[in-house]
C-alpha cells in the first residue's frame, strides 16, 4: 500500500504562533484564552494539562491574562475584556487583522460591507463585530440580501474556498450594482492546502482527512475529497483508523485540517505505511 501527503497540510503558522504563545506564555497558570484556540482535541488536551483555561464569554474570565485566538476579535470584545481590568494577549493572526482593515478602509470610502463566509463563525463575528450594518454572506442563495444596495465592499473569512467566494462574487457582478470593490482575503495557507487537497486527490485512491471533528476547515477538506468521487474518512487520530477500509494496492493520501498538529499527522502516515499488506481487505468495500 502505496501512502502520499498532501504537499501543504495541517497547522497554519497564524494557529502555530498563536499555541506557542499561549504554551510560552510566562502568565500559562492565570491565563484564559478567549474561545476555541484550535479546534482540535489533542492541542486543547495539551493546553489544559498546563493549567491554561477557557471560557466562551468575557465575564466568566477569572485570570488576570486573557489570549485573543488566532481568529481574531473585536475592538468591542477586546476593550471589554480591558474595562474588566485583564491584560490582554493578542494572538491574532496578522492576515485576519488585514481583512479586518480592509472591511473598515471600504466602510470609510463609502462602500457597504459584505462578507463572505459563515456567520456563526468566530472569525467572522471578529470581522463585524465594529460595524454598525453589514451582510454575511454564506451562498450563491443569500446574494438577493444585497440586491439594493449601490457601492458593495466585499472580502471573505480567510478559510472559505475560494472557488465558492470566486463564484458568489461573480453572482453579486450580475445584479449590476454601481460599484463593487473586491478584496480577495482568502488565506495562504488556506489556498495552498485547498491546491494540496486536489492533486492529492488526482493521485490517490482513498483519503485520510486529519483533524478535529468539530474543526470546519477539515470537514471543508472531506467534501472536497468526496466530490471527487474518492473514498475518504474524517479522522481526529490513528485511534479512528479501520483496516477494513483498505485494498491491499491502494494508494492512501493523507491531508489535514488548519489546526492539526504535525505530530498527529506523522502518527497516521507512519501508521499507514506500517499496515501489513497481507492483513488487508480485499472484498467490496461499502
Ligand atoms: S487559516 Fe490563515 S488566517 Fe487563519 S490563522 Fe491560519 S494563516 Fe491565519
Amino acid at each position: 500500500m502505496q501512502v502520499t501527503k498532501a504537499v501543504a497540510l495541517g497547522t497554519c503558522f497564524g494557529v502555530r504562533d498563536a499555541i506557542d504563545l499561549a504554551l510560552e506564555s510566562e502568565n500559562k497558570k492565570d491565563l484564559t484564552i478567549l474561545g476555541q484556540l484550535v479546534h482540535n482535541p489533542q492541542t486543547v488536551l495539551r493546553l489544559e494539562e498546563q493549567g491554561i483555561r477557557n471560557a466562551n464569554k468575557v465575564e466568566d474570565i477569572e485570570t488576570k491574562y486573557v489570549m485573543i485566538t488566532a481568529h481574531g476579535a473585536s475592538n468591542k470584545v477586546k476593550e471589554e475584556v480591558l474595562n474588566r481590568g485583564h491584560i490582554l494577549e493578542d494572538a491574532s493572526c496578522p492576515l485576519v487583522v488585514r481583512v479586518h482593515k480592509a472591511i473598515k478602509k471600504m466602510v470609510k470610502d463609502g462602500y457597504f460591507p459584505v462578507v463572505i463566509g459563515q456567520e456563526s463563525h468566530v472569525e467572522v463575528r471578529g470581522i463585524v463585530g465594529d460595524l454598525k450594518d453589514y451582510e454575511v454572506i454564506g451562498s450563491i442563495k443569500d446574494v438577493e440580501k444585497i440586491e439594493g444596495y449601490p457601492r458593495l465592499g466585499i472580502v471573505s473569512q480567510t478559510t472559505q474556498p475560494i472557488k465558492n467566494v470566486l463564484k458568489i462574487v461573480e453572482a453579486i457582478k450580475e445584479q449590476k450594482h454601481e460599484d463593487i470593490k473586491f478584496v480577495d482575503t482568502v488565506c495562504k495557507p488556506t489556498k495552498d492546502r485547498q491546491k494540496a487537497v486536489e492533486d492529492l486527490c488526482s493521485k490517490v485512491d482513498i483519503v485520510m482527512v486529519v483533524g478535529g471533528f468539530n474543526s470546519s476547515n477539515t470537514k471543508k477538506l472531506k467534501l472536497v475529497c468526496e466530490k471527487k468521487g474518492l473514498r475518504c474518512h474524517h479522522i481526529e487520530g490513528v485511534q479512528n483508523i479501520k483496516e477494513e477500509w483498505f485494498y491491499a494496492d491502494d494508494h492512501v493520501g493523507i491531508t489535514a485540517g488548519t489546526s492539526t498538529p504535525s505530530d498527529v499527522i506523522e502518527k497516521v502516515y507512519e501508521y499507514l505505511c506500517s499496515l501489513e499488506v497481507s492483513t488487508l481487505f480485499k472484498g467490496t468495500i461499502s
